[in-house]
């Protein structure tokens, strides 16, 4: 069995990496290559309650931003589980190679797009680029694997 996965983004390249690390297949498809994704632009940072500030962060003030900042709109169990899968999404890229800005207390955070705790891991002020960068990489392994095939220029 091979899962087809639509869009090799951060979300996409990320699922087809979950899906190898557990030993399924899958297809990442995409009209373009990741290279050229929307993610690669992100440039702020990632917003996940590691608590490394010094500011007494919970998972439940970064759901509480989070729903704020989609003015109540956004799917409440989506928010959820985002917040309380932030803190390991951000280590596991930092294990991957992704060079966030650290110090003496582990990674730094920094306020940013309306989060009231210092919350955001960022790489210089390329972090999505850095991050595709690293997932890329990941996939590439898989790849010679035969877990990932990446079928780029492919438009559904
Ligand atoms: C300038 C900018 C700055 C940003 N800064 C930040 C930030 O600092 N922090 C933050 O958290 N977020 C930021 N964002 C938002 C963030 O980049 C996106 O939310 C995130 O990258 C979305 O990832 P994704 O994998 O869902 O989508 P994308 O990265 O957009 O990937 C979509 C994939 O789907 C493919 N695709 C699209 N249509 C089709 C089709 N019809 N058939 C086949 N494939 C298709 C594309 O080729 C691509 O591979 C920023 C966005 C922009 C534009």
């Amino acid at each position: 069995m091979r899962i087809n996965i639509i869009g090799a983004g951060l979300a996409g390249l990320s699922a087809a990496i979950t899906l190898a690390e557990n030993g399924v297949k899958s297809n990442l498809i995409s009209s373009m290559q990741s290279e050229r994704a929307q993610s690669v632009m992100a440039e702020g940072g990632i917003n996940a309650c590691l608590n490394t500030m010094g500011e007494d962060d919970k998972i439940e003030y970064h759901y509480e931003d989070t729903m704020r900042g989609g003015v109540d709109l956004a799917d409440k169990k989506a928010v959820q589980g985002l917040c309380e899968n932030a803190p390991e999404i951000v280590k596991e890229f930092y294990r991957l190679g992704v060079p966030f800005q650290t110090n003496e207390n582990g990674i730094v955070q920094r306020n940013f797009g309306g989060q009231k705790k210092k919350r955001t891991a960022f790489a210089k002020s390329s972090t999505g680029k850095i991050i595709m960068t690293a997932l890329i990489d990941e996939a590439r392994k898989y790849e010679t694997y035969c877990l990932i095939h990446i079928y780029s220029n492919h438009e559904f």
